[in-house]
């Protein structure tokens, strides 16, 4: 998914889809179940479903796909296309304005075929009426003519499988969400499953990257795949730049440095925001208005981009007055912690 955030699309350490990675996002996005890494339960059903389809000679059941940005629901979708061998028409959310767009899209796919909506939370309603008979009847209802002599002319359409997306799965409606047949989750990444993407992604940019420097790549990428994979390339630049090519610890270490990313992958406005609730709120606790004027941000663009890695790593925490900075985000900025602090948290 692309980002809807300006302030986004320059940040290295974004998960959503910037500028830079157009083309390299596609050279390393894994073609086949092998070579999707983690991630092992969902993998086991989804090999079920897809083999129980196929010996039935039937389609897959509609599928929904959630979690962060980066973490592999694109991937994960062409991957289910090619292991039923199944075409795949790519759309999204937000590319579907009007009911005639998806009826256009509907009615160009074939038997079996797989249509991946992106950002499926941003259908809006009136298309999302014409996804329920499609894909709970195989049906397209047309209305033909206006007013009292309106009337409805229902098309058969393939039978398809509709794939989901979406990193917001409370702002899907549920008749929508009632209609996918399996729902998985896709969570953030082990730092030992980013360093298998990472090898691979090396072999197939053809850098050399050692043990320790694959380390030191991983545990900056916030468990994300995609960002992994921006670093990498970064790191791979700095060391045919200033070294001998190959990605060892202090080349990775060196590249950090200059790239402004601490050893928890937090950059410049990660640490900017937690150094505004420290020196500016005493810790907190912060509304997120307070939050957003003292550190010339959009409130959205906390709430939405900043915020969720912080609180999903621990060095923010929500309470109900609002937000404080916890004994992580103190230590980690080098300042004193104490136990006035501690009991803000309760
Ligand atoms: P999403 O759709 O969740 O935003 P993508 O499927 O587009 O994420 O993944 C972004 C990139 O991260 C892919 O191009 C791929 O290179 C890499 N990636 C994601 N998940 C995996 C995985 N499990 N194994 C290997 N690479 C992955």
């Amino acid at each position: 998914m692309s980002t809807k955030f300006p302030s986004e699309t320059k940040r290295i350490i974004a998960p959503a889809l910037i500028d830079e990675d157009q083309n390299f996002d596609l050279t390393l996005r894994p073609k086949k179940m092998t070579d999707f890494v983690g991630q092992e339960k969902m993998k086991e059903n989804l090999k079920i479903s897809v083999s129980a389809a196929k010996k039935r000679r039937e389609p897959l059941e509609h599928l929904l796909f959630y979690g962060p940005p980066g973490t592999g629901k694109t991937s994960i979708s062409h991957i289910v296309a090619h292991e039923m061998g199944a075409g795949i028409r790519v759309t999204s959310g937000p590319a579907l304005e009007r009911a005639g767009d998806l009826a256009a899209v509907l009615t160009n796919l074939q038997e079996g075929d797989i249509l991946f909506i992106d950002e499926c939370h941003r259908i809006p309603k009136i298309v999302e009426e014409v996804l329920y008979p499609a894909m709970e009847d195989f049906a397209l209802d047309l209305i033909i003519g206006k007013g009292p002599s309106a009337r409805t002319l229902r098309l058969d359409l393939p039978h398809f499988t509709m794939i989901g997306a979406t990193t917001r799965i409370g702002l899907l409606s549920s008749p929508l969400r009632d209609r996918f047949g399996a729902i998985y989750r896709l969570n953030y990444y082990h730092e030992e499953d980013i360093e298998k993407i990472l090898y691979r992604s090396a072999k197939i940019i053809k850098v050399k990257l050692e043990k320790e420097g694959a380390y030191e790549i991983a545990k900056r990428s916030r468990g994300t795949p995609r960002v992994a994979n921006r670093l990498l390339k970064r790191v791979r630049d700095f060391a045919q730049v200033k070294g001998n090519g190959v990605i060892a610890a202090k080349t990775a270490g060196s590249a950090f440095l200059n790239l402004e990313i601490d050893s928890f992958g937090l950059d410049e406005i990660d640490r900017r925001l937690l150094s505004a609730l420290i020196e500016k709120f005493d810790g907190g606790p912060a509304g997120i208005q307070a939050l957003a004027s003292a550190t010339s941000e959009e409130e959205e663009t906390i709430l939405e981009v900043y915020e969720p890695f912080l609180l999903q790593r621990g060095f923010l925490c929500r309470t109900p007055r609002g937000r404080c900075a916890t004994r992580l985000a103190y230590e980690h900025l080098g300042q004193k912690w104490s136990e006035d602090n501690q009991k803000k948290l309760l």
